[in-house]
């Protein structure tokens, strides 16, 4: 049991991604020079590598200053993508929401039929000045080099949506037709909440559909060797996503000078107010969903692992114990809360009047702004700190059911590409865009499809990150059968099944 449990993984990965080498205005063909075919070689999608490549060259980063820093980089990626993408943009409708996101829609055959919703974002975080010796090929280069694509936005998330669209050029141009409405949402400011993009696109959809049948975005992966006791890779799916709360804690006191000091000043409350919640932990809680993901690992490695949890009722403390000794699996049985930002004082010898700090809150399902609050409150324990919320509140996600034809549909992809996984449904404790669409259907699931290393996972949002060419393949792969997979009526789905013909 101990031994088994501790290390419970859940990397939250994302990836995407796209197209050719460089900057091409909409006129200009998208052709790379035999050099940098050559590069792609490793690859059973040249001119999708390269596509990806090139739209890693646009600087579409979010900038949380100013929203339009970047704006002209976004129309750019635009008219690159419709560029090289001639079939989809031929064939779907392109709506350019907020003008930096898109929306493509590729009517089915049969309106009555709920659509389906591909998301990925084109934005990207920014490079970090301070660590632009650190990349060994330039973070905007897109250069393709002993099997990678490298660059910002590799792994997360223009590889995802190249791989879309790749997938859909590919249907397009073998004369399929979906049956049902598949819609592809690529959001412009996902790492900075998502609003103005899929919440703007989400009301669209709304107003237009009212409910969609599944949304598919980024989230968990396929990980590797980080389960002791299971060799084979694990799939994991989220079902579920955890909410996130902001409070501001304030202290006030009289001010004054630093060589009369009272016995507390607003400093030292505060920093008492910030131990206090670091001390009163949120009570742990397995939730359905995690129960369910623990059923699913312990069935697999047998032994005392199987025997605790066949016996849940018995041994749901012991097991509780064992997931809050490792941070990732306290992250999944409990609500989490974070000082993020501290403020207080502007001169070495003045009392502040004022100290300020934010505390960012992740939400277990079932959990509230409201409910945290007060477990803050009550934490803290000191009239004398205001707690407020402040900024924006994303409540938990509803769990999307495991027992539905899109989940099996979903699952059955997964086995087909990655045929010697274990699928697991799972919590995924960050955001994503997905939480926008949280109106439209409890469907939503957050999977990339890809085999994370743990090498992988550390160059997401980081220096040097890049993406293996044979894990974009498999992407293109993905999404290509999944398409065809939660296109078509559910009492189709198995039959269409066909990984021999992508
Ligand atoms: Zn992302």
């Amino acid at each position: 049991m101990k031994k088994h449990l501790a290390p419970f993984p859940l990397l939250l990965l994302f990836l995407l991604t796209f197209c050719c080498p460089y900057r091409v205005s909409a006129t200009v063909a998208c052709a790379a020079p035999d050099s940098l075919m050559a590069e792609a070689k490793g690859s059973r999608y040249r001119e999708a590598v390269q596509k990806l490549s090139g739209a890693i060259k646009f600087k579409t980063i979010s900038d949380t200053e100013d929203k339009n820093t970047f704006a002209d980089e976004f129309i750019a990626l635009h008219d690159y993508l419709e560029n090289a993408f001639k079939e989809l943009h031929s064939r779907l409708t392109r709506e350019i929401i907020n003008k930096q996101s898109l929306l493509y829609t590729w009517p089915g055959t049969d309106p009555e039929l709920k659509p389906v919703l591909l998301s990925a974002h084109i934005d990207v975080v920014p490079v970090e000045a301070v660590s632009m010796d650190e990349w060994e090929q330039e973070a905007f280069s897109g250069i393709i080099t002993n099997g990678h694509i490298w660059g910002r936005g590799a792994l997360d998330d223009k590889y995802r949506v190249i791989a879309i669209m790749e997938a859909v050029e590919q249907l397009l141009l073998n004369g399929y037709m979906p049956e049902r409405t598949i819609l592809l949402a690529f959001g412009h400011d996902e790492e900075i909440g998502g609003n103005e993009g899929a919440g703007a696109i989400s009301e669209l959809l709304q107003e237009r559909y009212q409910q969609l049948e599944a949304v598919f975005d980024e989230g968990l992966a396929v990980t590797k060797g980080i389960f002791p006791g299971i060799e084979e890779p694990i799939a994991f799916i989220g079902t579920a996503s955890k909410g996130s709360a902001n409070f501001r804690l304030t202290v006030k006191g009289d001010g004054g000078h630093s060589s009369i000091p009272p016995n507390e000043t607003p400093i030292s409350i505060l920093s008492q107010a910030i131990v206090n919640i670091n001390n009163n932990p949120f009570k742990a809680h397995i939730t359905p969903s995690t129960k369910e993901t623990l059923e699913i690992l312990s069935n697999r490695l047998g032994g005392k692992s199987k025997f605790a949890m066949q016996h849940f009722g018995l041994f749901k403390g012991t097991i509780k114990k064992q997931l809050s000794k490792n941070m990732a699996t306290d992250a999944l049985i409990r609500t989490k809360a974070s000082p993020t930002i501290i403020q207080a004082g502007e001169k070495e010898n003045v009392l502040p009047r004022v100290a300020q700090a934010i505390v960012n809150v992740r939400l277990l399902t079932g959990e509230t702004e409201e409910s945290a609050r007060a477990h803050l409150v009550k934490a803290i324990s000191d009239e004398r700190v205001e707690v407020a919320g402040y900024g924006t509140y994303s409540p938990p996600s509803a769990v999307a059911k495991t027992d539905t034809w899109v989940y099996q549909a979903l699952k059955n992809t997964i086995e087909t590409l990655f045929p010697e996984a274990l699928v697991v449904p799972a919590l995924f404790p960050g955001g994503t865009d997905a939480r926008h669409y949280a109106s439209l259907t409890d469907n939503i699931f957050r999977f990339a499809p890809q085999l994370v290393t743990p090498d992988d996972a550390t160059r997401v949002h980081n220096v040097n990150e890049r993406i293996a060419l044979s894990v974009f393949d498999g992407c293109i792969d993905f999404y290509n059968l999944l398409i065809r997979q939660v296109a078509d009526q559910e009492e189709y789905f198995v039959q269409i099944v066909n990984p021999g013909n992508f």
